[in-house]
């Protein structure tokens, strides 16, 4: 029964509320966390405060960073651990479970040498002056988290927050909370002072909505749908309070006909099947040159023919839907594409042991979308994949653009001068040549345009966002 994590204590919440915990792998409840309400929000945002303008204060970047360095450590030696604790909360499969602590790993190793190296600037100005330039830390920073990627959404988040010298009041998805209630306990553990970071968990009408108004929060970085991240933005605007959205995508893989295709066809299958195609950054779109398109998909209907779901312990190539509403989203776009005749060219399998309870789907291929159908414009957050067909360069551009996203996109080209172009002209915030994701790049900075977002985490650039800048002019004659 976890408990929301507040000044480094586990407490109930106000309510006296809980909320069920269900395997998706089998649709049962196996444990609960607190309904917190705005009380338990100003709890924690007042633990903050006190943290950030007492302990907190008192360390230099370096100490953070030596903080964050022995969270990491910890992180690594409790690596299965929270493993397994994702895997049952979300129903990742093994491999992507372990993938997943070992990004947050390597999220706070990477912003615990990075915190220290952020600095202002001196600016040339008039004789008699010296103007220099200081990065604050914003305060206490409120971080929404959605339910796929809980540990690495947190390590990119709270791991920049802290780093840049924040604290963190930190609202996970009431689907997937048990991961970050252990790590907040680990930080602890290695010495995080008691308000650095505080878990307050519930829904996002109650919780997170209480988090964007409450005045004491100075940032609040939100990841989840471009639905929400509208009300978040229009809750945080009446007190003029900065937001780092990252919202949704419909990412394009583009093929030309001089690609390798051998080398691409893994790529193309994972994109859109990793973690069950529940990514924001998920390649759900194929736009295929006209020469290649046959050919293409032929090869990529054996492969998702030999595709399997099951439960999460067998890893497979999936698990499942994160919930039944999730499920009956899928199913909702598959029998929308059969009503309106969309070919299906190869469909994989959810296997035997997946308990009908389970809220499994079998990864689906489908063909000759319309540029303009639901299935090219919205994000299914499922294992679908909407190939289409282009004749050159500019159409391919053209359609890659033709959605409210820019996130993430694939380039598969061998021309060089195509894969500048490219890569200048399709709107997203990262763009991918000749691979998809580079393996995941804690380093490189991430985050979207037009309703994928604005801000960047990730990388050093998340630090910028993490800290507003003061200007000091001095006058010394
Ligand atoms: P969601 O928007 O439903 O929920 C995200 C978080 O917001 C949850 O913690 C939820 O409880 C909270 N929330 C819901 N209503 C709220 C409200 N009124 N006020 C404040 N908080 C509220 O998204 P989801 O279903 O959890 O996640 C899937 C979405 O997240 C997809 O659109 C996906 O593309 C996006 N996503 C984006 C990124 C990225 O980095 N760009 C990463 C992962 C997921």
């Amino acid at each position: 029964m976890p408990l929301n994590f507040i000044a480094n204590t586990a407490v109930r919440s106000a309510s006296g509320q809980t909320l069920p915990v269900i395997d998706p792998a089998d649709g049962q409840t196996y444990d609960t966390i607190e309904r917190s309400n705005a009380a338990d929000v100003d709890t924690a945002v007042q633990a903050a405060r006190q943290c950030f303008e007492g302990p907190w204060a008192r360390l230099s970047a370096a100490e953070r960073g030596r903080l964050l360095m022995k969270l990491s450590a910890k992180v690594a030696e409790h690596a299965d651990e929270l493993a397994a604790i994702e895997q049952r909360d979300c129903g990742k499969p093994t491999k992507q479970a372990k993938a997943d602590a070992l990004a947050l790993v390597r999220y706070f190793e990477f912003y615990a040498g990075a915190g220290d190296k952020l600095h202002g600037d001196t600016i040339p100005y008039l004789d008699g002056y010296s103007v220099l330039t200081w990065r604050e830390p914003h305060g206490v920073t409120g971080h929404v988290i959605p339910w796929n990627y809980p540990m690495q959404i947190f390590g990119r988040s709270v791991g920049g927050a802290l780093a840049a010298g924040n604290v963190c009041v930190v609202k996970p998805s009431e689907d997937a909370c048990l991961s970050l209630i252990r790590v907040a306990e680990l930080a602890a553990e290695v010495g995080f002072p008691a308000g650095a970071i505080n878990i307050v968990t519930g829904y996002g009408h109650e919780v997170g909505d209480a988090l964007a108004r409450h005045p004491g929060i100075d940032h609040i970085s939100f990841t989840g749908s471009p639905s929400v991240g509208t009300i978040i933005q229009q809750v945080a605007a009446e007190r003029h309070c900065p937001v780092t959205l990252e919202l949704g995508g419909k990412g394009p893989q583009i093929v030309f006909d001089d690609a390798d295709v051998d080398a691409a066809l893994p790529f193309l299958v994972s994109a859109i099947v990793q973690n069950s195609g529940q990514t924001c950054s998920a390649g759900s779109r194929l736009l295929v040159q006209r020469a290649l398109y046959e050919p293409l998909l032929e090869k990529l209907g054996k492969a998702f023919s030999a595709l399997r779901a099951g439960p999460p312990k067998m890893d497979l190539d999936l698990g499942p839907l994160i919930r039944a509403t999730q499920q009956q989203r899928v199913r909702g776009f598959l029998e929308q594409a059969r009503a309106d005749g969309i070919a299906t060219v190869a469909q994989g399998q959810v296997v035997s042991e997946a308990p009908a309870s389970g809220f499994y789907a079998a990864p689906t291929l489908l063909r000759d979308v319309p540029v303009n159908h639901r299935l090219a414009q919205e994000e299914v957050f499922g294992p679908v994949l909407a190939a289409m067909c282009f004749d050159d360069e500019d159409q391919a551009v053209a359609m890659a653009n033709a959605t409210h996203f820019g996130l993430v996109a694939g380039v598969w080209t061998r021309d060089g001068g195509r894969q500048f172009r490219m890569a200048k002209r399709v709107k997203a915030g990262q763009i991918f040549v000749n691979n998809y994701g580079a393996g995941g790049g804690v380093e490189l900075p991430f985050g979207g345009v037009k309703s994928s977002g604005y801000g960047r985490e990730k990388g050093f650039e998340a630090l910028l966002g993490f800290t507003t800048l003061k200007t000091v002019a001095i006058r010394h004659g």
